[in-house]
């Protein structure tokens, strides 16, 4: 009876797991295409200054379009490409997209904008790291200062690697965020010591502030950005209510839902046209 139980367990499990390894091969399948097929594109998402309102930057995020599959979210792709270094043609083909991009928006609006690019940890652990960073900067023509890598904690992990990696792109003037800030493990002393820019507050901070004990984090993490003079932004804001309690906090930027989802090229385009553009006459 035990053994008859456990050969059922055993059968449902392996049914299970086919499942999942034959889902997981057609998506890594799929994925060794999606360049050469030209299914990625580039969505933009506003940062917002909380006092002024006025865009500050976007981050570009990525989407993959595929006629079988749909539209696979980065979270689900994502940890695939990294597994199988797909990432790496990958994050190149991001970052020269979305500073080409960038670098037209300015001369559009004929004012600096930053352009916030999410890097996975394989991507900054190969040796050549640096130099593709300087190669799309010299065939985009965008000024460094206008380049933003979002780091995650991860990344930042092992200081002996990581410092003089960043060192490196400081050198070169591009900016450096801290992304999710407060779920990873970098310790206080480690944010100290990295030349970091922008420290971004996890949204999951943001969704609990209501709590007193949420808040209280929010609270620190701002207190200290603001000594480290980091520019400090809230990801994931939603509601009026917590922006408007940003708006007490010293908070200088956000990102989310509230002001706008990520958005296709064109849209983020009359969104910037709009916001920037003075009031039409009557
Ligand atoms: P992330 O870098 O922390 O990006 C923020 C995520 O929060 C985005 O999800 C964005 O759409 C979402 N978001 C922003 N505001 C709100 C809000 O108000 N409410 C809610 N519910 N969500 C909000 P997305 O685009 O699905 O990306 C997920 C993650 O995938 C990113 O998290 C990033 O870690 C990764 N990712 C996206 N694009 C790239 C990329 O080009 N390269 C790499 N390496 N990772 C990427
Ligand atoms: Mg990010
Ligand atoms: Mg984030
Ligand atoms: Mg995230």
């Amino acid at each position: 009876r035990a053994k008859e139980l456990g050969k059922n367990n055993f059968q449902f499990f392996t049914a299970d797991m086919n499942e999942l390894i034959a889902n997981k091969m057609s998506l890594e399948l799929g994925l060794r295409k999606a360049l050469t097929n030209n299914e990625f594109e580039l969505y933009y998402q506003p940062q917002v200054e909380v006092e002024s309102g006025a865009i500050k930057g976007m981050e570009a995020l990525i989407r993959w379009r595929n006629p079988k599959l749909g539209i696979v979210p980065p979270n689900e792709f994502i940890p695939l490409a990294e597994e199988t270094g797909l990432i790496i043609p990958i994050g190149k083909w991001v970052m020269q997209t979305a500073c080409e991009q960038a670098k037209k928006w300015e001369s559009m609006l004929n004012k600096p904008l930053r352009i916030s690019v999410n890097i996975s940890a394989l991507q900054f652990q190969q040796p050549d790291f640096t130099d593709v960073v300087k190669k799309v900067l010299e065939r985009t023509n965008l000024s460094a200062t206008s380049l933003e890598l979002e780091l995650t904690e991860s990344i930042v992990q092992n200081p002996q690697h990581a410092l003089p990696i960043m060192k490196e792109l400081k050198e070169m003037g591009v900016l450096l965020s801290l992304d999710d800030f407060g779920t990873g493990y970098s310790s206080l002393s480690y944010l100290r010591s990295f030349p970091l820019d922008t420290l971004k507050i996890d949204k999951l901070f943001i969704d609990n502030m209501h709590h007193v004990k949420d808040e209280a984090i929010v609270n620190t993490i701002i207190s200290m950005a603001n000594s480290l003079e980091l520019n400090v932004i809230a990801e994931g804001v939603e509601t009026t209510e917590q922006l408007a309690s940003l708006a007490g906090k010293a908070c200088d930027e956000y990102q989310g839902y509230l002001f706008s989802k990520p958005v296709p090229c064109e849209e983020f385009e009359s969104l910037l046209q709009t916001i920037t553009s003075p009031e039409p006459a009557m």
